[in-house]
């Protein structure tokens, strides 16, 4: 039997605490897991209950467990999990011997043991990086298409970086190597909120790792969201970080990438709708300020404003396709600033009228609808790629 060699994270903030203690349980559980960290946000009640629940444990295995808390390693960007991944990171390194580090969402009701067998299983033959992926509801999803690998095929078109299934999950693992990687790069470092998922995404492309992405079948259950507007901290930076690193060159010529075959979605996943589609049209209509409308009239082609308008006045149930999203997104790559609150807004509301779009199409049509997330992102690659020659 092998050597207990992995380490495994669980970034948190405020959790429901018998979900997560039953996942600490259960990496505790996993044969070759040697220590488990728990990186926490703030002393908060998750962190006492957390507490509470590690002094149940017996004498060995609380010794197996350390609970910190994270540090600030980012500077200019908001303090949130990137910095909590970055202190694990840190932690792994300094203080443990472990040949491999694994990163798990504290609030996944459907985790298990076997999770991080299959990720360890890819890592033992050879590819530096694992990372999992999810079957998810059709109308899901809506940063990963809309913003991340759009924007990879944006600005890295040429690259397998928009080919990769979901590269904002939270789910992985690497080898020591990679972690010490990460540990001095300071692209990684900055990514101290929402970023640091893409941040490591595109580091692994920099490092021209062997990446793995691992299918896991019966989805990750866990806190949804009801608006979109719970995502707008969310959309906004991983927005920016692509934005700001958008004079990065990157090559994947060597890179090594291969994933599980996807299998037929099942039924279930292709008609749940992820948020509340009405609500989600009201919120787009309320808090528009005299900024929002002048950055649309200045910075935008004629037809986005008037879109805009169209819909305000309930004219327009189309929103926005893939077509008008290319030609806004190239307008949020030039002139977008994240410290501007209109900016932020205005970029919020643009892409709430792309993801209705897509959610429209989506209820009707499941299977066409997903078709024609890929047909963007071949569009955006395509234009992009049109420019350079
Ligand atoms: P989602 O699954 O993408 O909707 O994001 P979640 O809200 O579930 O967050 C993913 C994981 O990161 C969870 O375990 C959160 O508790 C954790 N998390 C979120 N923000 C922070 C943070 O600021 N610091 C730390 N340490 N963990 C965080
Ligand atoms: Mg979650």
């Amino acid at each position: 039997m092998r050597q207990k060699d992995v380490v495994v994270c669980f970034p948190f903030k405020k959790e429901d605490v018998d979900v997560f203690s039953k996942n600490i349980k259960e990496a505790l559980s996993n044969k070759r897991v040697k220590e488990v960290i728990l990186v926490a946000y703030s002393k908060n009640e998750t962190y006492q209950g957390i507490e509470n629940f590690i002094n149940t444990l017996s004498k060995e295995d609380k010794e197996r467990v350390h609970l910190v808390l994270q540090k600030r390693f980012g500077t200019k960007r908001r303090e949130g999990k990137g910095d909590g991944m970055n202190t694990a990171i840190q932690y792994f390194l300094e203080h443990t011997d472990g040949n491999f580090l694994h990163f798990y969402d504290a609030d996944i009701k459907s985790f298990s043991s076997s999770w991080i067998d299959r990720v360890q299983r890819r890592l033992d033959e050879g590819y530096d990086v694992a990372r999992c992926f999810y079957p998810r509801s059709y109308t899901d999803a809506q940063v990963t298409w809309n913003i991340t690998r759009t924007g990879f095929a944006y600005v890295w078109p040429d690259t397998i970086l928009p080919d990769i299934e979901q590269p904002l999950g939270g789910e992985l693992g690497f080898n020591r190597h990679i972690a010490e990687k990460l540990s001095k790069d300071n692209i990684v470092l900055s990514a101290s909120d929402w970023s640091i998922d893409t941040a490591f995404t595109i580091s692994f492309a920099r490092y021209n790792v062997k990446l793995y992405e691992v299918y896991i079948e019966e989805g990750k259950e866990h806190k949804l969201y009801g608006r979109l507007s719970d995502l707008k901290t969310m959309a906004t930076e991983c927005f920016d970080f692509i934005k700001d690193n958008k004079d990065l060159v990157i090559s994947t010529d060597k890179m090594v990438y291969h994933k599980d075959e996807l299998k037929d979605i099942p039924e279930k996943y292709k008609h749940m709708v992820a948020f509340d589609i009405k609500g989600s049209i009201n919120e787009f209509k309320v808090g528009w300020t005299p900024k929002m409308k002048e950055y649309l009239v200045r910075y935008f082609p004629r037809e986005i404003g008037e879109k805009v308008n169209n819909v305000l006045t309930g004219k327009d149930t189309e929103f926005i396709d893939i077509d008008l999203w290319f030609e806004s997104y190239g307008v949020f790559m030039k002139y977008f600033d994240i410290s501007d609150k209109d900016w932020r807004e205005l970029f919020f509301k643009l892409w709430v009228l792309r993801v209705l779009n897509h959610a429209k199409l989506a209820i009707k049509y499941p299977d066409k609808a997903i078709k024609h997330l890929r047909t963007m992102l071949t569009l955006f690659r395509e234009r992009r790629m049109a420019k350079r020659l």
